[in-house]
């Protein structure tokens, strides 16, 4: 399956992707935690990274399109992926088409994790990662307002798109999640609950 998980910041894309990966055995692949680890390692890429990340604004389309075009091609991803935090803007969404045409692998779903806006600050700031201080909460969301809101309308078009009420019990989202993907391929390996 190859899945994009959708959702502004705080709504649960993370934790959901993770429960994702454990059931159908594929790889979460988060461009956030690949650009942390690359802040943590001190690269050129993470230095020039943290300062968009501090600042709650997006890295620059290309650095990511190439994190992900290095890390979609890796053996693992090969069987599916859960992308979270990927895309996050119109040109992104263009380049991931643009690769995963060239892979010969289709996208099977868009989940979009729903979930209001007062609730996200409350979540974000009870997070307490050091990039979820009060100003650069309110700098992401805006950022995910004006450049990743309309990937929602990029992927509806598509037919691609499915809206999860991020809301409520966990387990609960992610069997609303698993019944929007709905039944796996017989080709994967799912593994029980
Ligand atoms: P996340 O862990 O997904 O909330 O990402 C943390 C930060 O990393 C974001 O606020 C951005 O600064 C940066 N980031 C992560 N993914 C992307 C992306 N697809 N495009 C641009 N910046 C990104």
């Amino acid at each position: 399956m190859r899945i994009i998980l959708l959702g502004a910041p705080g709504s649960g894309k993370g934790t959901q992707g993770q429960r994702l990966m454990a059931r159908l055995n594929i790889p979460q692949i988060s461009t956030g935690d690949l650009l942390r680890a690359a802040v943590a390692e001190d690269t050129a890429l993470g230095r020039k990274a943290k300062v968009a990340m501090d600042a709650g604004q997006l890295v620059a389309d290309e650095v990511v399109i190439g994190m992900i075009d290095e890390r979609l091609t890796q053996s693992d991803a090969g069987d599916g992926f859960i992308l979270d935090g990927f895309p996050r803007t119109q040109p992104q969404a263009v380049a991931l088409d643009e690769l995963l045409r060239r892979l010969g692998q289709p996208l099977d779903r868009v989940v979009n994790l729903e979930v209001g806006g007062e609730e996200i600050v409350k979540r974000l700031l009870a997070r307490g990662r050091s990039d979820d201080s009060e100003t650069t909460i309110r700098e992401r969301l805006e950022v995910y307002t004006a450049h990743t809101k309309p990937l929602l309308d990029y992927y509806r078009e598509r037919g691609l798109l499915a809206i999860v009420p991020g809301v409520g019990d966990m387990d609960a989202i992610f069997e609303r999640v698993m019944t929007a993907i709905g039944p796996a391929p017989s080709r994967y390996h799912v593994l029980p609950a």
